[in-house]
């Protein structure tokens, strides 16, 4: 999808990965499944982790674990929220001008996991 087009006449693009203005939310039904499924890749011993790890990334977001995509208008704060058939619907913030509420780094992490490098 290259562009998202807010009511307000503002074409979001969606052209590169690490946006500010994109997420992602998960149902809360679907919290659990994500943990069992992210428990079930580490514990595998398939021998071939990258291979595990394309099939996470393929899994989550648009199949096993579904995710949907909401963006952020960046001039009016509007959020657009994709539905089930990948259509946006569109809510008007109240009581805040924030056009930043997706803009938010990464937490720390605890230090038990180094992840190596993939090979590309
Ligand atoms: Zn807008």
């Amino acid at each position: 999808m290259a562009k998202i087009c807010c009511p307000c006449g503002v074409c979001i693009p969606d052209i590169s990965d690490h946006q500010s203005f994109k997420g992602y939310i998960l149902s809360d039904k679907q919290l659990f499944p994500f943990y069992d499924f992210a428990d079930e890749m580490i514990e595998s011993s398939h021998a071939d982790k990258e291979e595990l790890c394309m099939t996470f990334r393929r899994e989550v977001g648009g199949g096993y674990i579904r995710m949907k995509r909401i963006y952020q208008c960046f001039e009016c704060g509007r959020l657009l929220i994709e539905d089930e058939n990948g259509e946006f619907t569109v809510f008007v913030p109240e009581g805040h001008d924030d056009t930043r509420v997706l803009d938010f780094s990464e937490g720390k992490r605890s230090g038990i996991v180094k992840r190596k490098p993939m090979a590309r």
